[in-house]
Parts: C-alpha cells; structure tokens; sequence
C-alpha cells in the first residue's frame, strides 16, 4: 500500500479526481472538514435550487394544481424508482415515504401478514435503537404472537429456523460500519422459511447494494444521511414484487387504497407496492432529496466507490501514524471494501476530542460511550482534505487541548 503523507501528492490526487467538479456542486462553509454525511448529508446546490424551484414556482404559483401539474402525486413512485436503481431493485418496487422508522414497522408487519404460523422475529443486539424498539413494538402489540430474539451478529445465520418469521438486520451497521452478508443471509432465511427486512440506513449512497442480485424481500433506508436529502428528508421503501399480492400492512392509510381519491369508506389496498403507502407526501422534503439523489445518479458507481476506497484506506493509515500514539483504536473492519463509508475509533476522551475538533471546524461525531466517528463521501471530500484533518487531530491529541473544561460539556444531539 502507498502511504500519501505528503500535500503535494494528495493535490495531485485531487487534480486528477473524476469527481471533483460534482463536489463544488456541495455549500459547505469556509473552514468547515464535514465528515458526518453518514448522520446529516450537506447542502448542495442542486437540492437548494429545486426547494426553491418547490416553494416558489409549485407550491407558491400552483398551489393545490402542483399535485397534478407539478408531478407531486407521483413522487413516492418517481423518487422511489430512482432510489431503487442506487440498491439493486426493479422499477415498482421502491417507495419514497414516512420516516425509516415508520417504513420499518410497515416492512416488518407486511412480512409478518404472510409468515402465520411462526412466532420468532430475530434481531441484532446492538442494531441501531429504532430497529430494536420498533420490533419491541411489533412484539408487544401483538399481543403474545410473536417473540423477538437479539443476538449478537456471529450467532444469526445460525439462529434462523423453522420457527423463525422475519430477521431484521441493519446493512451497515452505524458504529463499527461492519457489512452484513446479505445474500447469504437471506438464502438461509428462504431455505427456512423466513423472510429478511433490511434496512439501508448506511448502505444507500454509500456502498454497493444489490437488492435483486441478492434475492432480498424487503428493506428500508434514510433518505437524510449519505444520500443528502436535507434534515428529515423522507425515507424510502421496498418490497420484492413476488410478495407485493399477498401482503398486507396495518398503517393502512388513503395513499395506500386502491382508489384515493374514490373517497370510498372500505379499506381496498392497491394491487402494487403503492400499498405500503400510508398518508400524504411531504413534497418539500421530496423535493430537495429527489434533486439530491438525481446527482447521485449522475456519478457513475464505480468512480463513486473507487474514490470511497481509496479515501477510506488513506485516512486509516493516516490515523494510524498520526493517532495510534495517544490511543487511538480502530473499531471499523480493516479492509475498506468490507466496511460502509465511515470509520469510527475508540478513545477514552472520545467525547472532549470530538467537541475540539467540531470547534476546529472538523465535523465528525460521537457515539456513546467512546465511539469517534468519522463519515467519508467522495462525492464532497477530497484526499488533501483528509490529511487537513489528521493533522488537525494529531495536534489537539498532542496538545491536550481537548482537556479544556468546554469540551466537556455534553450536547443534547452528539
Ligand atoms: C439513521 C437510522 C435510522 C433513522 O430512523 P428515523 O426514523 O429517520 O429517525 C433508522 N435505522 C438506522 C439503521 C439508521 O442508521
């Protein structure tokens, strides 16, 4: 492995960089190193002009017309189907809707409606807290149905039986970024009778997802992390078309009847995907995450994921030379193709460290109880920036300067 310490060599990989046009299409701050596309994906130009574009010209000059006239009804499924060409899915089977824990819920009970029988819902203990106190949910409200078991990640494949209904995993996992094998998973999972939920939260916009390719059922993902959405940007859906007959979902909202606007008094669910809808697009948000994903989809992947790659495998030897001394620890898998788009590192003062670099504009984040983490976008970082950062932690490292009693103070959001 070549180690680039040098700016001028990181420069030249930034002149020669195929992306480097499409990150000046990103507004980030003067000053400001923004690592943290895996919690809140920044601004870009695009997303910008098209929520103006939406204020002004659709909701300000259309008004109610702009569900018509400006495509606002379609939405979940245009959006949706752009979505699905980022994760492997067929144009029909990817929704654009609710929040990812909401989509979550609707996934979960649509696959428990045709799983009757078998009582057991699997999870991963330490899977985001959503995830687990959704399925809490699902479990308690039905009512002594359905058991939920979490287990530790080595244990899953193992744990999937005859009994089992549904196993709801998270791609990417948010802190160590380990990958899921998902084939693999979900061929266990039929040869047993169960079904998979998965969820993309850190896999959309960040790493190859091959849904399709590999036989998956169902999933959900965020729409306001690595694909820059803006703040609680919608969130997306997916049902393999096999199962889009027989489901069924309880969130049985007017956007999922057959007929919405027949305003009839009886429940019919569309005979597609669209029964999963539940109620009335937030067009705003829409709006600024479809011109989001519509960059995403002028990138060709393999440019996108080769730069991931190689930023990735540059900033951990970085941190390795620089930050290993004082105790840095890598927590993320060693080898860049088999982790998401962020590291994270453990230290003892993981929190003080983070509020010190954030006060020196290096935008990462914390997770409890000492997790560093650290998001990696080839679409608006470029390799010099990398080194900026590393030499802006190795110096609060050997300063100390983190010490100082306002980095202690804990935020309500980390
Ligand atoms: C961020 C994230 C979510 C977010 O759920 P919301 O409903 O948008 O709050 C869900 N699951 C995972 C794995 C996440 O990383």
């Amino acid at each position: 492995m070549t180690s680039f310490t040098d700016h001028d060599d990181l420069k030249h990989l930034d002149e020669k960089d195929p992306l480097r046009l499409v990150k000046q299409r990103f507004l980030i701050p003067d000053g400001v190193y923004y690592m943290n596309g895996n919690s809140l994906g920044p601004l870009s130009t695009d997303a910008k002009t098209r929520m103006d574009k939406a204020v002004s010209e659709e909701w300000g000059h259309e008004l109610i017309k702009g569900w018509n006239t400006a495509g606002w009804y379609d939405m979940p499924k245009r959006v949706g189907d752009k979505i699905g060409t980022l994760i492997g899915a067929k144009p029909g089977e990817t929704l654009l809707c609710d929040s990812t824990s909401v989509n979550l819920f609707k996934a979960v009970n649509a696959a428990l409606s045709i799983q009757k029988g078998r009582k057991k819902i699997i999870s991963e203990s330490g899977n985001f807290p959503t995830d687990l106190y959704i399925l809490d949910g699902t479990r308690r409200f039905s009512k002594g149905e359905y058991e939920l078991a979490t287990l530790d990640r080595s244990e899953i494949l193992n744990a999937i039986d005859e009994e089992t209904a549904v196993v709801v995993l998270t791609h990417v996992h948010y802190v160590s970024g380990e990958i899921f094998p998902m084939k693999e998973i979900n061929l266990r999972a039929h040869e047993k009778g169960a079904l998979v939920v998965w969820d993309l939260s850190h896999s959309v916009g960040a790493i190859k997802t091959d849904l399709e390719g590999s036989c998956a059922d169902f999933a959900v993902g965020c729409g306001y992390k690595h694909l820059n959405g803006g703040p609680g940007a919608p969130a997306f859906i997916y049902a393999a078309k096999r199962h889009h007959a027989q489901i069924r979902q309880p969130l049985s909202g007017w956007f999922g009847h057959e007929a919405p606007f027949s305003f009839i008094d009886d429940y019919i669910p569309a005979n597609d995907a669209r029964k999963l809808l539940c109620g009335t697009t937030g067009v705003l948000g829409a709006s600024a995450l479809e011109a989001a994903v519509d960059l995403f989809l002028e990138v060709r992947e393999e440019e996108r994921l080769e730069k991931l790659y190689r930023m990735s495998r540059l900033f951990d030897a970085m941190i390795a030379e620089k930050c290993s001394p004082y105790g840095f620890e890598r927590v993320s898998p060693p080898d860049p193709e088999n982790r998401g788009a962020h590291l994270s590192y453990r230290h003892p003062d993981g929190y003080a460290i983070m509020q010190n670099l954030i006060a020196k504009g290096v935008i990462g984040d914390f997770r409890a109880p000492d997790y560093l983490r650290f998001g990696i976008s080839p679409l608006f970082m470029g390799y010099e920036d990398l080194l900026k950062v590393t030499d802006i932690l190795e110096e609060i490292l050997k300063s100390k300067s983190y010490e100082a009693a306002q980095y202690q103070v804990k935020h309500a959001v980390t």
